[in-house]
């Protein structure tokens, strides 16, 4: 993505200005992910669609940029389910996710989801239930967990191993007993979603290799009349090295070699990524409020914490960000290195450990970066009952 860091500047500083308490601001850029999700999504070969996974990042202007660019939106939940339906009565929708309530599979058939991705035999028992009386049918994709020697130990595995994600491939058969006693659902095809934060294009691939082949050999075994693999999410954001992010390209052009051969041209490959897709777009901004030195090391104590941006204390790393002038530049500090903390009671209230600075004051801002995506959403925001950061949304209009 093109960030327009000097942009997004402007626009903390301009905030800074007009609020007489310490900024803390939540920071989007539009028009950026116009054209970044127009960019991802045309590098996709033939046969191929990206759907968004809403549970990144459910704000309703993200929603609206993103409704029409991205092919449909994938819930997780009844409440996700509402909220897609509501805003986009008419925007293809699937519905995912572990645990799902019998009221919440009523309420997806109600709207009239595309597909429900199942994930357990209880499940499909519950949907036939529902199905019983009446002539509506449903289309489903089984979600399987699949064990490949090609998933990578990313920090965060949802597959290949005990997980409560997904069918054990040794309950294959049960489920298609089933199914085929139960001819209003109707099974579409296989999904996978088995790792996220992947950063490598290559084992990507690898994996994908793995999981299309394994789906055309039940196709051929079980005489399975299939379209669609869906291989879920989970292209990563490398916030550790911002500058080696997933080489989507590359990617692209490796999977358009893999769909180009026979047994593939069958099949319409559908994506459902959630990070991938909105973390570029955002950015958390906070204000130096005090600079202390404890035991040998300094503390920049910055207004709000990771009460409103979680993702570094839950990925364990430093966040990336970029430093906005807006305090004394005679006072500070200079060339020395300062962890980042909110103002929480905790310890863990920690954003960046140990960063080096050539200088710092209260009153500068950090804008961190690649804050769009499981940042405000997942933060434990009523924790100490501090108020919630400014939410801008930046849409200059140059719409692409
Ligand atoms: C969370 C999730 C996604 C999106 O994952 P990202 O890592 O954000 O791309 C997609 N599919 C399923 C089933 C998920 O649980």
């Amino acid at each position: 993505m093109e960030f327009r860091l000097a942009r997004m500047a402007q626009e903390a500083n301009r905030l800074q200005a007009a609020n007489d308490t310490p900024l803390c601001a939540y920071l989007y850029d539009l028009p950026a992910l116009r054209q970044y999700v127009n960019d991802v999504i045309t590098a996709l070969p033939e046969r191929c669609e990206m759907f968004y996974a809403v549970k990144a990042n459910a704000e309703t202007p993200i929603l609206d940029t993103l409704d029409g660019r991205v092919a449909g939106f994938e819930a997780a939940s009844g409440g996700e389910l509402a909220l897609i339906r509501e805003r986009f009565p008419t925007a293809p929708l699937v519905f995912g996710g572990p645990g799902k309530l019998v009221s919440e599979l009523s309420l997806a058939l109600d709207l009239g989801v595309e597909l429900i991705h199942v994930e357990s035999l209880t499940e499909l028992e519950r949907l036939a239930r529902l199905l019983e009386h009446g002539e509506r049918r449903q289309a489903v994709l089984l979600r399987m967990n699949l064990r490949t020697d090609n998933l990578p130990s990313t920090s965060l595995t949802m597959g290949g191993t005990a997980t409560p994600f997904g069918i054990d491939p040794d309950d294959l058969e049960a489920c298609l007993a089933f199914l085929a006693q139960h001819p209003k659902i109707e099974l579409r095809g296989f999904h996978f979603h088995l790792v996220s934060h992947q950063l490598d294009a290559d084992a990507h691939l690898r994996l994908l290799d793995d999981l299309f082949h394994q789906v055309e050999q039940w196709r051929k075994w079980y005489r399975l009349d299939i379209e669609e693999i869906n291989v879920g999410g989970g292209i990563g954001i490398n916030y550790r090295t911002p500058e080696r992010q997933f080489d989507w390209t590359g990617f692209c052009h490796g999977l358009e070699r893999r769909l180009a051969e026979p047994p593939m041209q069958r099949y319409r490959i559908r994506f459902e990524c959630g990070r991938y897709l909105t973390a570029p777009c955002g950015y958390y901004v906070m204000e130096v409020m005090d600079l202390k030195r404890n035991h040998g090391e300094w503390f920049a104590v910055c207004r709000g914490g990771t009460h409103h941006f979680r993702t570094p204390a839950a990925q364990g790393h430093s966040h990336p960000f970029v430093q906005l002038s807006g305090g004394d530049g005679e006072k500070g500090l200079t060339d020395t290195t300062v962890t980042i903390v909110g103002q929480l009671c905790t310890p863990k209230d920690v954003l960046a450990r140990r960063v080096e600075i050539t200088h710092l004051a209260i009153g500068d801002m950090l804008m961190f970066t690649f804050a769009g995506a499981y940042a405000w959403n997942i933060s434990h925001q009523n924790f100490l009952r501090h108020p919630a950061p400014i939410m801008h949304f930046i849409d200059d209009g140059e719409d692409t």
